[in-house]
């Protein structure tokens, strides 16, 4: 989902929203998490679980390009304690799993 339909959808603000409040109010809700940011596709997704979502992770399929939300606590969390333990100030990471999902290996 782009920038525009994502806020359309959630509805933040009645007015049409112009590019820089898009983006900041976008920010907002990334830093909240309620929003998810797809680096590779260059797209944000509504999270799943906004109450119980700590470290999310996202199967996306290579066809129909569907976008599904999964739990990845534990390699997340190991992903996180590596970059920390080299020095570095991690502050969030986003697993991004690029494949075919189960309905398109059925239709093929
Ligand atoms: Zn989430
Ligand atoms: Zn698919």
């Amino acid at each position: 989902m782009g920038a525009y339909e994502i806020l359309e959808r959630l509805r933040v603000d009645d007015s049409t929203p112009q590019p820089p409040t898009a983006y900041r109010a976008l920010e907002y809700l990334v830093e909240n998490g309620l929003v998810h940011r797809l680096e590779k596709l260059n797209a944000y997704v509504a999270c799943a679980r906004p109450d119980a979502c700590e470290r999310a992770g996202f199967i996306v399929c290579k066809l129909c390009r569907t976008v599904a939300e999964i739990e990845c606590k534990a390699s997340e969390a190991g992903l996180l304690q590596a970059a920390a333990h080299s020095g570095f100030a991690a502050e969030s990471s986003v697993m991004e799993v690029d494949g075919i999902c189960a309905d398109c290996q059925k239709s093929d």
